[in-house]
Formats: C-alpha cells, sequence, structure tokens
C-alpha cells in the first residue's frame, strides 16, 4: 500500500535539492509548509509556500528557537491515521495531518569546527529539528522522513509510482534515529570536553561518554574469515582516504581489502616525494620515495618481490600510464591513488579483477582524530598515532655522525617503521625499503627475519651482496639489550634510529661505537599493534 503526502513541512539548514523537491511536491498537489529561512528559498523560486507560523497562528519567537515546537505542529505528525480518537482529538483542536517531515539540522559539527565562540555553537543545536524528525520517524506507518538531501530521488521515484511503501518509509524512520543519535552523541562530546582537562595527554582529551556511530555503508562478503561477518561503516569523515575513495573498477571490496588500503593509503602519506607503498596483510612489502612514481614502484618492489604478489599498492601521486603497465604485470588486489591518468585507467582495465580507487586526495598524516579497537567489554580509544618525527627532532647518541644521505633515509626508515606491526625493524638504503622485518615477539627475530628476507630479494634480483649491507635501520621501540642492535650491524647496517629509553641505553650505545656505526635516538615510539 502506497503512501501520498498531502501536507509537507520542509524547514532545513542544507537547503541542497530543496527546490526541486518542493517542486515536484508541488506539481502533485501537496501543500508545503515551511519555516523562515526554508521558505524565503522556496518563496525566491517562485513556489507556494505557507509559513509554519501562518499555519499555527503561533508565530517563531526567541530567535528561531521555538519555531515548530507547538501541537499543530507535533499532533499533526504524531496522530494516527488508524485511529478514530486520534482523529477526533485532531479535528477538535484543528490539527491537520502532515504526512511528508523533510528536517537537517542546524550545521552544530561545522560551527564547531569552526572555532566558533561557545555561544555561537549553543545556539546550533537543534530542538525542534531533532523533535520533529523523531516524531515523524515514530509515525513511520504513515509519515515518511526525509533527512538528506541524498535520499530526494529516492522519494520522488517512490511518489511517481503512487506513493511511499511501509518498508520505504522504515528505511527511512531508522536513517532518521541514526542521524539526530549521531547528532546527540556529537553535542554531549563537545560538552564534555569543554572543561575536561584531567583527561588530556598531549593537550588531547577523551570525551567520558563516548558512542561510536555509523551508517552501514557496504555489507562486505565476510570479514577476515569467511565465518565472519563484515561491513563498512561510514562516520562521516571527510579527510581524504576510505572515506573519499571512489572504486573505478574491479570486484567487489573484501573485510582485507579494506583494512590493508587503509594501512597503505595512510603509510604513503607519511611522505612528500612521489612514494609507492605496497602492503600484504597491513604490513608494507615495500616502501620507496624517487623523483617519479614509476622509479618508486620499481624500488618499492625491488625489496620484497616475493611478498608484492597480490598484495595492495599506494600512491600519493596520480597514477601515470608508465606505473599502470609495470604494476599490471604482476597479480595486485587494490591500487589506491589520489588520481589516475585516462591512459593508466584504460591500460588497468584489461585486469577485470583489480580494484582501482581514487580518493581525490592523500590522507592528512598529521591530522588529529581518535583510533578504535575493539576488547571484550568495550573498546579502546586513543588519539591517532600522528606523531612525525623531523631531524630537529633527533640526537645523536654515538661519536661517529650520521651522514646526510644516511640522515634523510634514517628519518624515511622511521617513517615506515610507525606502518609495520611490532616489533618492527626496517632497513634502508637511498629512500627505498631493502628489508622489513613486521610482526615478531623479539626485535632480534625482527631483524634477523628483515636481513634474511632481504638477502632473498637480492638473489632473486641475481645481485651478490644482501641489499641491506650499507644500509641504515630503524627500530620502532627502542632495543632493550644491545643483541638487537648486533644483528643489525651484522646485517650491514652502518647507522641506526631508534626511540632511545632503555635503562640499557649505554650497552647499546657502546655496541654501536664499537661498531663504528652511527646512532639516532628520536625520543618517540611508534609502536603499532
Ligand atoms: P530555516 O532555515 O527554515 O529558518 O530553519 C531550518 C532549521 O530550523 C532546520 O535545521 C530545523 O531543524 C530547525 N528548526 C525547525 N523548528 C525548530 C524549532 O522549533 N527550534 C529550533 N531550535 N530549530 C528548529
Amino acid at each position: 500500500t502506497r503512501f501520498s503526502p498531502r501536507r509537507a513541512l520542509l524547514s532545513v539548514s542544507d537547503k541542497t535539492g530543496l527546490v526541486e523537491l518542493a517542486h515536484a511536491l508541488i506539481a502533485k498537489g501537496v501543500e508545503i509548509l515551511s519555516t523562515g529561512g526554508s521558505a524565503r528559498t522556496l518563496r525566491d523560486a517562485g513556489l507556494p509556500v505557507k509559513e509554519v507560523s501562518d499555519h499555527t497562528g503561533f508565530p517563531e519567537i526567541l530567535d528561531g528557537r521555538v519555531k515548530t515546537l507547538v501541537p499543530w505542529i507535533h499532533g499533526g505528525i504524531l496522530g494516527r491515521r488508524d485511529k478514530a480518537e486520534h482523529q477526533a482529538q485532531m479535528q477538535e483542536h484543528g490539527i491537520a495531518p502532515i504526512d511528508l517531515v523533510c528536517v537537517n539540522l542546524y550545521p552544530f559539527a561545522a560551527t564547531v569546527a569552526s572555532g566558533a565562540d561557545e555561544e555561537q555553537c549553543v545556539e546550533n543545536i537543534d530542538i525542534g529539528g531533532p523533535a520533529m524528525v523523531r516524531a515523524a520517524a515514530k509515525n513511520f506507518a504513515s509519515v515518511a522522513i526525509l533527512t538528506s538531501p541524498t535520499q530526494y530521488e529516492a522519494f520522488l521515484n517512490a511518489l511517481a509510482q503512487g506513493g511511499t511503501t511501509l518498508a520505504e518509509r522504515r528505511a527511512w524512520a531508522a536513517a532518521a534515529y541514526t542521524h539526530t543519535a549521531a547528532y546527540d552523541g556529537m553535542i554531549a562530546a563537545w560538552f564534555t570536553q569543554q572543561d575536561d582537562e584531567a583527561s588530556k595527554i598531549n593537550g588531547v582529551s577523551l570525551p567520558p561518554v563516548l558512542t561510536l556511530s555509523g551508517q552501514r555503508d557496504t555489507l562486505l562478503r565476510y570479514g577476515e574469515n569467511p565465518h565472519q561477518a563484515a561491513a563498512f561503516y561510514r562516520d562521516g569523515s571527510t579527510r581524504p582516504g576510505l572515506a573519499t575513495a571512489r572504486q573505478i573498477q574491479g570486484k567487489a571490496l573484501s573485510y582485507n581489502n579494506l583494512n590493508d588500503t587503509d594501512a597503505a593509503f595512510e603509510a604513503v602519506a607519511e611522505f612528500e616525494a612521489p612514494t609507492v607503498v605496497i602492503v600484504k596483510h597491513a604490513n608494507p612489502c615495500g616502501v620507496a620515495s624517487a623523483g617519479s612514481v614509476v622509479e618508486a614502484w620499481k624500488a618499492a618492489l625491488r625489496c620484497d618481490p616475493v611478498s608484492a604478489f597480490g598484495g595492495i599498492v599506494a600512491l600519493n601521486r596520480t597514477l601515470d600510464e608508465a606505473t599502470a603497465e609495470q604494476i599490471s604485470a604482476i597479480f595486485t588486489e587494490v591500487i589506491v591513488a589520489p588520481d589516475a591518468e585516462e591512459g593508466a585507467k584504460a591500460i588497468l582495465a584489461k585486469k577485470k579483477n583489480l580494484r582501482l580507487l581514487l580518493t581525490g586526495g592523500v590522507p592528512e598524516a598529521q591530522a588529529p582524530g581518535l583510533s578504535f579497537r575493539s576488547v571484550s567489554g568495550g573498546f579502546l580509544a586513543q588519539s591517532r598515532d600522528n606523531g612525525h618525527v623531523t631531524e630537529d627532532m633527533l640526537k645523536v647518541v654515538t661519536k661517529r655522525q650520521p651522514s646526510k644521505a644516511e640522515m634523510a633515509d634514517l628519518l624515511f626508515a622511521f617513517r615506515v617503521a610507525k606502518h609495520v606491526k611490532s616489533n618492527a625493524v626496517i632497513y634502508v638504503k637511498d629512500q627505498a625499503t631493502v628489508g622489513i622485518g613486521a610482526g615478531q615477539m623479539s626485535r632480534v627475530d625482527s631483524a634477523r627475519i628483515a636481513a634474511r628476507k632481504s638477502e632473498d630479494a637480492a638473489h632473486a634480483a641475481g645481485e651478490t651482496d644482501a641489499l641491506t649491507k650499507g644500509s641504515v635501520a630503524a627500530s620502532d621501540a627502542f632495543f632493550p639489550f644491545a643483541d638487537g642492535l648486533e644483528s643489525v650491524v651484522a646485517a650491514g647496517a652502518t647507522a641506526v634510529i631508534q626511540p632511545g629509553g632503555s635503562i640499557r641505553d649505554q650497552e647499546v650505545i657502546d655496541a654501536a661505537d664499537k661498531a663504528g656505526i652511527a646512532m639516532v635516538f628520536t625520543g618517540m615510539r611508534h609502536f603499532r599493534h
């Protein structure tokens, strides 16, 4: 049973698509009620519209704090069409039914983000809007509630087919409550953040109450494993990355694809020069910066060509034809880049399964934000690891100073280490990883595994020396004993970067001096678990 509205209330802050929507409604003979600014927009477009205040006989008062909070509006929305008593009471009090409510709320988040003062933020807490949204959603049996311009098209299609279905109205009701819940969540977070000095670390405070909220975007085939269910939920973020990704081609994305793509793209965002990151199982297996993307790709691939098979490739530059040609020569699951040349797209189009994601930008590596992990009984929240080690933060602790080239490679290696699961040991030469040891329970094992993989890569490339020879090494956390350092020296590293801070730092420094290598401390750790 389709249901067509006879009276609609349009009261929106975001006026996108409002005129088109009203135009189509009026063409169907629907009466339009509207509040101040929305009514003005419609009148300016030459559309007939009745002010809510004319409809109710009660003016908008208190600077718009009270516009629609009256029985003639809320009764009209909430009255049950299937109950004689409701209909009788509505008649008695002169309440006309309202069958469509189209409301989006005051832009509270945007106001806070703009740095507005407290009074402005408070005025941007919408009261009447959420009340109407919740009322209309409750009465979904007869009332349609639209809370976003993205829903107008589906609504108008339904109207053209004779009206909205119960299933459609129910789905919009769910979206409506999701919208108001997220809205109140933002407001609660803002209030609690105001004076919560006690929870602040490095200027970041965590709200005492945190409600995770997001809209289910894509149902994924399954989770990490086939017996797990999974979906991607959008939290409304517009920071370039998965939030802005458009899939240009390829198979549907899986949970692991999204997780790995995110890891790859966040890693590539650390670098200014043209850079390529290849990721497998959420760990980089090759990272390189160079004068061009294609050179960066070649250098990244050289680190571990065996693992790169079936990998995720992230670029911090537009994908060009030469690079597309090279990448498509080996089996690749996903390519993510800010943009792609038309010629590059044409080359990849031959690989039907390969997923190409374009994001329009590169993530801001140093942006603030929170990251989450579920644990039994709740979840852990922390501020993003947006730490960024620069040369001026480094302390040389050995007799030997790093050379200029070593210094550049040390910083590169530490930036990679931030994106490798702990314990992480990374070898770098000429702005390219030549060995990556990830996720081992002992730092010595990570150092050795990276060196051994590097030997394999050298053999595969027909080179005699392990690629780690004459490289620099990074460790994501301090070396607790000298043995870890000794193993990177054994692999051929000539300089080392690590946070420092172990009670045995002196032993480790002595071992470095004995080996004649240079070592710098960052004072910042990059655990990633
Ligand atoms: P307009 O631009 O049409 O003047 O205002 C539209 C906005 O007002 C919408 O975001 C809507 O949610 C909000 N709104 C509607 N009625 C009320 C009310 O009674 N009180 C408050 N504070 N906001 C309202």
